[in-house]
């Protein structure tokens, strides 16, 4: 052991951040305001209310308030299975020969196996204090679902999850994980809903998407009494409960006497990766301090890197708000040997603008250098990490590699955010060698991008 740093720092439970952090309160710069897509006006209040719940939507549109108090039973909640570890990786510093010091700050500690488990419980949270009967929203692999299912059955409401239906095939171990804890899981689309049965007839056998299943859990959310919507990544206010990951870093890394030097996160829909890094960036925006913060996402849906920074839907079915971010088109779908998820098309608003005015860069890696640095980290560290998270891994180790030839022990902090139990069949493709790396061309991005909305 080296500067006598442990391999594990936690913070006590008294010192869980009690406050969630709003990094627009210090951006010169806010995000675009969203827009209606039946006005093509900024959306207000009276818009979402109808669709999520009231406390979230003040959040979502509240470019001003810098802190807001964690609910009491929120942060209970949190006390289950935060704070989470800041671990040295001492054994992967070895394995690589780099004098560079690696942290990582692991969320894959609780049973949904992924930090989405932290907006789940707020969101949750204000959908019981609205007096709601439960909530719907679409899952894709599956880890928000499960999330949202643990933090609906320990407030007592119900959940109803639209899934994928060839997740729902494919994946019935996190189908049952959601059904123990008591949601009902339907295959999307389904015979539930009007856009389902209408998707079905148009094309039949389909199985589905997550634009479609979004589709279907707006509808099964305005046309329930007593039921809103919810969405696990993306949104400002997902970001924001997020942070509680940043202000735990930001605690043990004061606690160890650790200036971070470089803080790298994968991005799909951007939460963990804001809730990392806006920390750090607002100390940046204050002119306290200076970090070198990386997104990490994959080659095969590169937002940030090949996207371009317009308006655009959020779905593919185009029901929901048009966001300004980083996208590559509301209907551009990852190639089907793409297994290491972060699918998403678009980016959270929020880091498209700090993106887009300089204050962290973006790489794009291939997914079977992915799953080598995942394969790397699982066998020095002992955590089989999820393929999402394994992106900020491959950057964490190219990273280090560069301190190997410049001799610089700079202070690497990563978020790990989750584990790859449920991911196996992508291990599977990757150890039997039939993984392989497929881009999408110039031309395929250009026709996508071509067909953005128009807005101005
Ligand atoms: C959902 C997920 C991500 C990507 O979502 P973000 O909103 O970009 O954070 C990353 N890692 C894991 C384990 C996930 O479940």
């Amino acid at each position: 052991m080296s500067n006598n740093i442990p391999y594990k720092t936690y913070l006590s439970e008294d010192e869980i951040p009690s406050k969630w952090y709003n990094v627009r309160a210090d951006m010169k710069n806010k995000p675009a305001p969203l827009i209606s897509p039946a006005t093509g006006k900024p959306l207000t209040l009276e818009d979402l209310n109808p669709i999520f719940c009231e406390e979230l939507n003040k959040m979502e549109l509240d470019n001003d308030t810098k802190w807001f108090d964690i609910p009491e039973e929120v942060l209970s909640f949190y006390k289950m299975y935060r704070p989470s570890p800041l671990t040295r990786a001492y054994f992967l510093e070895k394995a690589l020969g780099t004098p560079a010091h690696i942290y990582y700050k692991f969320e894959g500690n609780n049973t949904s196996g992924s930090h989405k488990l932290n907006s789940a419980i707020a969101q949750a949270y204000c959908a019981k204090k609205q007096g709601l009967k439960g909530v719907t929203t679409e899952t894709g692999a599956g880890q928000w679902g499960t999330a949202l299912s643990m933090a609906t059955a320990f407030l007592g409401l119900d959940c109803k999850v639209y899934m994928v239906k060839c997740s729902y095939e494919q994946k019935p171990f996190r189908r049952e994980v959601m059904r123990t804890y008591g949601a009902s899981v339907t295959p999307s689309p389904s015979d539930t809903t009007e856009v389902g049965r209408k998707i079905l007839a148009e094309h039949p056998g389909t199985t589905g998407s997550l634009g479609c299943a979004i589709s279907e859990a707006v509808e099964a959310a305005v046309t329930n009494d007593g039921y809103r919507y919810v969405l696990g990544s993306v949104l400002n206010q997902v970001l924001i409960h997020q942070t509680i990951i940043g202000l735990e870093t930001q605690a043990a890394l004061k606690k160890l006497g650790v200036k971070a030097d470089m803080i790298i996160g994968c991005a799909g829909g951007g939460s963990n990766l804001g809730g990392l890094a806006t920390p750090f960036i607002g100390e940046m925006l204050r002119g306290e301090a200076d970090y070198k913060i990386i997104a990490v996402e994959p080659a095969s849906c590169p937002s940030f890197t090949r996207g371009k920074f317009a308006y655009d839907y959020c779905d593919t079915g185009r029901i929901c708000p048009l966001a300004k971010m980083y996208t590559l088109g509301s209907q551009f779908i990852p190639s089907a040997n793409h297994a290491g998820g972060l699918r998403f098309h678009g980016m959270s608003p929020i880091l498209s603008q700090l993106y887009h005015d300089g204050l962290f860069e973006a790489r794009a890696v291939e997914q079977t250098s992915v799953f080598e640095a995942a394969t790397l980290f699982a066998r020095t560290e002992g955590i089989l990490p999820a393929p999402e998270s394994s992106h900020a891994i491959r950057a964490t180790i190219d990273e280090a590699l560069k301190c190997k030839e410049t001799g610089e022990a700079k202070n690497i902090v990563m978020g790990l955010t989750g584990t790859g139990y449920f991911d196996l069949v992508a291990y599977e493709k990757f150890n039997s060698k039939t993984m392989s790396d497929q881009l999408p061309t110039d031309e395929e991005l250009n026709e996508y991008l071509s067909r953005l909305p128009k807005v101005d």
